[in-house]
């Protein structure tokens, strides 16, 4: 490639552009290290030299044929071939008198360059080494490629081209170049990387559980490494994944599908829990809904004023008794917000009702049947704490409204006979009777308010 572009430039002027056309992706770094009359300006593979004929829709059949500029490749027709290389300089690779031993492909490569460092001193040849089967297969050709018939197109390729090859002009005109230096330097550049202690191999051969392999020389390969030792080698020094163990990946296959199993019935499980759950919610939110209507539908039916307020005084829940007690404005909001929810009750109250209200909230303790004058109304009132600082609960009872105020003259009267019961029974003394008929005379007083009628 280098030496091409050289004969190139002095054949053509230093201006031209020069792009290489190859089989090897391997060209594409090599050509970012030559500057001035060496230089690559581009480099294609094969595959990318298709990409572009589709795109610009140039196809040979359309074309004119033309000849190569000279000087031609001769023999150098055969350099895609891994030993027509040796070939094309006339290099001998007779067993016997040859100094070159050609191999090819991506396991022989790394056994010869094994054996080379290790026992140079008894095979002293050089070696011609190729990663792939040869150019003819390297990674910028088509992938289906077959080898042995592209070894038969190039041979027979560089057979035609020899039948019309002339031989003294060719080297006339390799003579005119013999000026171009075409020597190389090369410079060492270790890559290896420090091989693990043992203690380290052994870890990693546990970890992908290929314990008591540490000193086998043979592996099934699947890995791309001869043994499981060499690959726990390659994943210490970060160049391999245990993942590239088939017996490893396999066993983590069976242990996935088997997590994915279990998770699968957990799932599944769950599912069925949590439907469980829905139906149950659903019925316990429905049983709600029914016991709030049973209990609002009581609540609007009662004869006292009910009302429940929040920590802010603002109406939760009101009966209709409760706003008929309070007035003409809370009837009038009740039209617009049915129930007074929301609405302030101290704009409803005067202050030294709502603020027994305020009372209960903060307190905590209920207040029990207290008296309490509201205009023209005398109530009964009771407050009580719903939720702690949160709710509170007031039944108002209108005094005056006869059921409320039987109902209250019993209650009192019941409430006289339990704390007097020493004064009732003096009265009995009094009277000469005995205490029990005293009381049985006042409980009779309580049941005629009870049942008017029957006594
Ligand atoms: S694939 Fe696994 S078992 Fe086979 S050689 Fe490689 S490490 Fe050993």
């Amino acid at each position: 490639m280098v030496a091409t572009a050289k004969v190139i430039r002095q054949k053509y002027g230093q201006d031209v552009k020069v792009v290489f056309i190859g089989p090897c992706i391997s060209t594409k770094d090599e050509a970012l290290k030559f500057e001035g009359d060496a230089k690559i300006d581009s480099v294609l593979t094969f595959i990318e030299l298709r990409q572009l004929f589709a795109e610009f829709n140039i196809r040979e059949s359309q074309l004119e044929f033309s000849e190569f500029d000279a000087p031609l490749g001769h023999k150098g027709s055969l350099y895609p071939i891994s030993n027509g290389f040796l070939q094309a300089v006339d290099i001998s690779e007779n067993l016997l008198t040859g100094s070159v031993i050609t191999t090819e492909g991506r396991n022989n490569m790394v056994h010869a360059v094994k054996e080379f460092d290790s026992r140079i001193e008894h095979i002293r040849k050089n070696f011609n080494i190729f990663y792939d089967e040869g150019c003819l297969m390297g990674p910028g050709t088509s992938l289906s490629g077959e080898k042995f018939l592209r070894m038969t197109l190039v041979t027979d390729y560089a057979n035609k081209r020899l039948t019309t090859f002339d031989k003294e002009t060719w080297d006339n005109e390799i003579a005119s170049f013999a000026n171009l230096d075409l020597s190389r330097q090369f410079e060492p550049d270790d890559q290896r990387l420090p091989v693990p202690d043992n203690d380290k191999i052994e870890e990693v051969l546990k970890m992908i559980n290929r314990e008591g392999h540490m000193d086998s020389e043979v592996g099934c390969e699947s890995c791309g490494y001869p043994n499981c030792r060499d690959l726990a080698i390659a994943i210490s020094q970060g160049l391999a994944t245990t993942e590239m163990c088939h017996v490893f990946s396999g066993h983590n296959r069976q242990e996935y599908i088997q997590t994915l199993r279990t998770t699968n019935e957990n799932l599944a499980k769950t599912k069925t829990a949590l439907k469980e759950s829905e139906e149950k919610a659903q019925h316990e939110q429905e049983a709600q809904k029914e016991s709030a209507e049973i209990i609002t539908t009581m609540l609007q039916n009662l004869l006292s004023g009910v009302v429940i307020v929040d920590d802010d005084l603002k109406i939760y829940q009101s009966n209709k008794a409760f706003i008929r007690i309070v007035g003409e404005e809370a009837a009038m909001i009740d039209e617009v917000i049915p129930g007074l929810v929301g609405a302030d009750l101290k704009s409803l109250l005067p202050v030294h009702f709502y603020k027994m209200f305020s009372y209960v909230l903060s307190s905590d303790e209920p207040i029990e049947n207290k008296d309490v004058q509201f205009g023209e109304i005398k109530l009964g009132v009771s407050i009580f704490p719903i939720r702690s600082h949160k709710y509170v609960g007031g039944i108002l009872r209108d005094m005056y409204v006869p059921e409320v105020r039987k109902e209250q003259i019993v209650t009192r009267l019941t409430e006289v006979i339990d704390e007097n019961f020493d004064m009732v029974q003096k009265i009995a003394y009094l009277l000469g009777e005995g205490a029990s008929k005293t009381e049985q005379m006042l409980n009779s007083v309580i049941d005629s308010y009870k049942n008017p009628g029957k006594s």
